[in-house]
């Protein structure tokens, strides 16, 4: 349900449609969010990104989201999110949203052209893969370089793989990544992993896969597909060359807050700044998700978030239009 609103003597513009909320995003926060804001009649809009779905789209079995003992796909969990506000009627557009304005009452999100207005905004724009940054990475992406085993895995039976890393990702990637390698390496900057205990254990405990610890790729090599790395030992500063048809970079995420920086309050590695991981700067915007949340980054967290970002937005929309009602701004739905 939008709302077009008019003040006293001053009518709306033709075609004014103001959304309740808008929800930037499509992973388990924004579409969490967008199911709690569905369901409460709010009708939101969801911007979800021509990749809807976020990161767990990019992700094999998921073993710890309650309520599937048995696992469940990535993807499939993203269906179901979806699925779940569509039915209580969240309007879900698969594009990006291209610029934002939160100086203006109602805020602006454009999609392209597109101007959309609303009360209330929750950006759940979650973040980012990480890239190395080394030469040939760029020109042999799509070839041998990548970031998503479950895209690309397939690709490369019975072949070398390298997979950088030493978080969840990383233990993640390789091992998923066995069933069609003849052999993983698994490369890591320090001499011990970040991830938690039962994925490095399978890692290290899986006869396919050995771990090159203090080792960097310094370029990655191949004319046509990768073929070779340059591999730094991070001690000593030797270089080598090491003969492998695919690495598979799984070192992180950065946030993607580039559309809403001039507006936001972000820290210094580009996270949104919120004193209670729901609230920003801005009243009315909204955060929730890996986009604020570098400590946890679980879907299950992401999820809490966008419940928690929702129900503020409600509160706050409830104020918002008892305060215009005093006003006696007139609102027909
Ligand atoms: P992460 O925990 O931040 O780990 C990133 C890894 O990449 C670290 O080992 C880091 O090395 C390394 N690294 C960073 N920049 C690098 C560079 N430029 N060159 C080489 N190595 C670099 O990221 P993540 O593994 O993506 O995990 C993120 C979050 O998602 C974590 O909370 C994780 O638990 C969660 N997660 C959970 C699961 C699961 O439960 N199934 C699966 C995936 C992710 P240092 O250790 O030296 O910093």
């Amino acid at each position: 349900m939008s709302s077009r609103a008019a003040t006293r003597g001053v009518p709306a513009p033709v075609d004014s449609v103001v959304e309740r909320l808008i929800v930037i995003g499509s992973g388990p926060a924004g579409l969490t969010a967008a199911i709690y804001a569905a369901r409460a009649n709010l009708a939101p809009l969801v911007v979800a990104g021509y990749q809807y779905g976020g990161q767990l789209m990019y992700t094999t079995e998921v073993e710890n989201f309650p309520g599937f003992p048995e696992g469940i796909l990535g993807p499939e969990l993203m269906e179901h999110f979806r699925a779940q506000a569509e039915r209580f009627g969240a309007r879900i557009e698969n594009a990006d949203v291209t610029r934002v304005d939160f100086s203006r009452r109602p805020f602006r999100v454009w999609v392209g052209d597109a101007e959309h207005r609303a009360d209330t905004v929750i950006v759940a724009t979650g973040a980012s893969a990480r890239w190395l940054g080394v030469p040939g990475e760029e020109r042999l992406r799509g070839r041998g370089v990548s970031t998503c085993a479950t895209c690309d895995g397939a690709f490369f039976r019975e072949k070398e793989i390298v997979v950088v890393g030493g978080g969840d990702s990383a233990m993640e990637e390789a091992l998923f990544l066995t069933r069609f390698a003849k052999h993983v390496t698994l490369m890591h900057r320090r001499d011990s992993f970040r991830a938690s205990r039962i994925m490095a254990e399978r890692a290290l405990a899986h006869p396919k896969i050995d771990v090159a610890w203090n080792s960097a790729i310094a370029e990655v090599r191949g004319d046509e597909h990768v073929t070779s790395f340059l591999v730094r030992d991070i001690l000593t500063g030797d270089l080598r060359e090491m003969a492998a048809d695919a690495v598979f970079v799984a070192i992180g995420h950065d946030p993607n807050t580039a559309i809403v920086r001039d507006y936001l309050e972000l820290d210094a590695a580009g996270y949104i700044v919120s004193p209670d991981g729901v609230h920003t700067n801005v009243a009315g915007i909204f955060v929730a998700g890996d986009v604020y949340d570098i400590r946890y980054k679980q879907a299950i967290t992401a999820a809490g978030m966008g419940c928690r970002a929702s129900l503020e937005a409600e509160r706050y929309l409830e104020e918002l239009e008892a305060r215009r009602r005093a006003d006696g701004l007139v609102l027909a739905t």
